[in-house]
């Protein structure tokens, strides 16, 4: 890339950082400078690249997108995140939140349902050396047992309730971030703590708008 147009992404991530980030009410530290690290241009085609930190989603490949940046922080921040926490993604897309996450915990694991995005994302994440993110191909709404219980669990597609399987990968004390609905494309971002081994507290944080979860726990 031309050091003019480095220097404007530059431009635009201080930009996502003070006025979409902070300025929206983000506060949590590790958060910020994790958005601030990872460059997001990195995961998106290239036509877009110029818009790379944009308030906005943008579309990656099979027809699938790359979050708005401040839901992406906007959701992690609300998982209270701890240095040593296990964290499980549903929904790798891009890899880029995944990549975000990885900078703010040691392991991260991430299921896609679609093979050719969970490859790409794979490749993306080793070649820009996020060496402790674990990207899986497969069906989300059943979770990653193997490397169950998480302290931290993101769902990054509209679902139409809390899939089962997630709700028992749940470490006790552990968070769940999810957009629920019953349209596939409009939800409501809940966020569910396990306080026992049978009891769940959840609210409602705010009106999203995610692609569907499909799966057999999903749509
Ligand atoms: N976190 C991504 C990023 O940073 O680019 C954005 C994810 S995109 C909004 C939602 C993703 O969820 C899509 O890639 C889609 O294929 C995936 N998805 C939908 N249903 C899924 C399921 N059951 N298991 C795993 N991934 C799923």
């Amino acid at each position: 890339m031309k050091p003019a147009a480095m220097k404007a992404l530059d431009r635009q991530r201080d930009v996502m950082i003070r006025e979409h980030l902070l300025g929206r009410g983000i506060r949590d530290q590790a958060v910020l400078n994790a958005m601030r690290e990872v460059p997001r241009e990195e995961f998106i085609d290239e036509r877009f690249r110029e818009d790379a930190y944009g308030d906005h989603p943008l579309p990656i490949d099979e027809r699938q997108t790359i979050s708005q940046p401040y839901i992406v922080a906007y959701m992690i921040e609300a998982l209270e995140l701890d240095a040593a926490d296990q964290v499980l993604e549903i929904g790798t897309g891009s890899g880029y939140a995944a990549a975000v996450l990885s900078r703010i915990v040691t392991n991260v694991y991430s299921v896609e349902r679609l093979s050719g995005l969970a490859h790409s994302a794979r490749k993306r994440l080793e070649l820009l050396g996020y060496t402790n993110v674990v990207v899986h191909e497969g069906d989300g709404t059943l979770g990653w047992p193997e490397h169950a219980p998480y302290d931290a669990i993101v769902v990054t597609a509209g679902a139409p309730n809390v899939p089962q399987p997630l709700l028992e990968q749940l470490a006790i004390g552990g968070r769940l971030v999810i957009p629920v609905g019953q349209s596939a494309d409009e939800q409501l971002l809940a966020l569910v703590r396990r306080v026992s081994e049978r009891d769940y507290r959840s609210k409602q944080l705010c009106g999203v708008r995610f692609v569907p979860l499909i799966g057999s726990a999903g749509w």
